[in-house]
């Protein structure tokens, strides 16, 4: 019994700092702005100094494939422009007018955002293995200065200190939370802005940025949907947030999603401006053409962009259930797919092969069929015109919309799932897909 009382004391005394704890961090108010971001070498050493309103206590640690630093940050307002990070290859792409910094040493590119509520991070690629000298913060007239400091290492020494690194960022994340999976009446469908947070996605003409042109069409998608009121939609992200690409399928796996779409939009380093439209990609083994593969590899990059360690991906199951099942999948899916670009000519452009295929991570559900719609191309000056106009989103969302309704008319709720699937495959294969 005194045990019991001392516990229930101890419950009390945790739940009134935890409280004075939250107090303290209102107190403290928004996130320190970050303004200005440079590269230098200096000697033997590369340096990357951000210029932050007020001092904040980070954490360096280095990952491999690809080789980079992490910076790992309380939540820090980069008010920044990512141009300012990008190597020379993606400034060729996103022909800004301004110029990036020119980084050399051991600096090839760097990226900065939100990681998720509370985290900020900056992500290096390094030309070479290096070392981390110091990570450091220290108060300049008017504001402040976070430097990492980074020196030429031998290849063992960095891979070692890589493994460890793998092991630190493992530790900190802890297990994912599982979010309640309130069962719904109505189809549920996840809508997947791609990219977010330290993971800018592609970098295009006139200052557009693919994580915010996606976030913004999926939020003009999502209040249509809703508005109809037939179905449950769940977003993977509604905010500028980095969430890893095998999250975004177990949000969906987990609420039984009956439908999976990913926004995402592209850019092109070389004739940029002669391609031009929307693709709706499927998933599969192998790639419907060249570009689709890289456009699967490009995508799948995303957590590696984000400055995630690589993860074992679980081997698909040989099982003959899962099998049918996800062949089953794959039928809903290219039926979407062939509906989607459909009802999206009527508003906006297709591109000259519309309907491809690849090996998406983000598409993977073996039971929820899933699409990656490409809107276009940010390295297009129309399309840029395009997909960053309210006008244009209203009206290519609202044909989203429409291809979702007529998806969901088709599978008729008192026909057995596989029979409707091979009608579906059928109608498929006959339409000459
Ligand atoms: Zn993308």
């Amino acid at each position: 019994m005194r045990s019991l009382l001392a516990a229930k004391a101890w419950q009390w005394i945790a739940l009134a700092l935890a409280a004075l704890g939250a107090a303290a961090a209102h107190a403290q108010g928004a996130p320190p702005i970050a303004i200005a971001a440079r590269s230098e070498i200096v000697g033997r050493e590369t340096r990357l100094a951000f210029t932050l309103q007020s001092c904040v206590s980070g954490e360096a640690y280095l990952l491999q494939n690809p080789s980079r630093a992490i910076v790992d940050l309380p939540e820090v307002n980069f008010q920044i422009d990512p141009a300012v990070g990008e190597s020379e290859a993606q400034h060729k792409r996103s022909r800004r007018r301004r110029h990036a910094e020119p980084k050399a040493g051991l600096i090839e590119s760097f990226r900065f955002g939100r990681l998720a509520p509370g985290k900020s991070r900056i992500v290096v690629d390094l030309t070479g293995p290096a070392a981390i000298v110091s990570l450091n913060c220290a108060p300049i007239p008017g504001a402040a200065e976070l430097t990492l400091v980074l020196a030429p290492s031998t290849d063992a020494a960095f891979k070692a200190a890589a493994r460890a690194g793998a092991k630190r960022q493992q530790a900190a994340e802890g297990p994912a939370p599982a979010p309640p999976a309130a069962p719904s009446e109505k189809p549920v469908i996840v809508i997947d802005p791609g990219h977010g947070g330290v993971d800018t996605g592609a970098l295009g003409r006139d200052h557009a940025i693919e994580k915010f042109v996606v976030l913004d069409f999926a939020k003009a998608l999502g209040a249509k949907l809703r508005a109809s009121n037939h179905y449950r939609v769940v977003f993977t992200r509604d905010d500028d947030i980095f969430v890893p690409l095998g999250e975004r399928v177990r949000i969906a796996r987990r609420l039984n999603a009956a439908l999976f779409v990913s926004i995402h939009a592209d850019a092109l380093a070389s004739n940029g401006d002669d391609v031009t439209g929307a693709t709706v990609y499927t998933v599969s083994d192998r790639a419907s053409d060249a570009e689709a593969a890289r456009i699967a590899e490009h995508e799948n990059m995303a957590d590696s962009a984000a400055g995630e360690e690589a993860k074992e991906s679980a081997s698909d199951v040989n099982d003959i259930l899962f099998d049918l099942t996800r062949r089953e999948t794959r039928a809903f899916s290219h039926v979407f797919a062939r509906s989607l670009t459909d009802y999206f000519k009527v508003a906006a452009r297709l591109n000259k092969n519309p309907r491809r295929s690849a090996g998406f991570v983000v598409l993977k559900a073996p039971d929820v069929p899933s699409v990656l719609l490409e809107l276009g191309y940010l390295s297009n000056e129309t399309d840029v015109a395009d997909l960053t106009s309210p006008a244009w989103r209203d009206k290519a969302s609202a044909q989203v919309a429409k291809a979702i309704d007529a998806f969901f008319a088709r599978r008729l709720p008192d026909q057995p799932a596989a029979a409707s699937a091979d009608a579906a495959l059928k109608a498929t294969q006959s339409g000459g897909n």
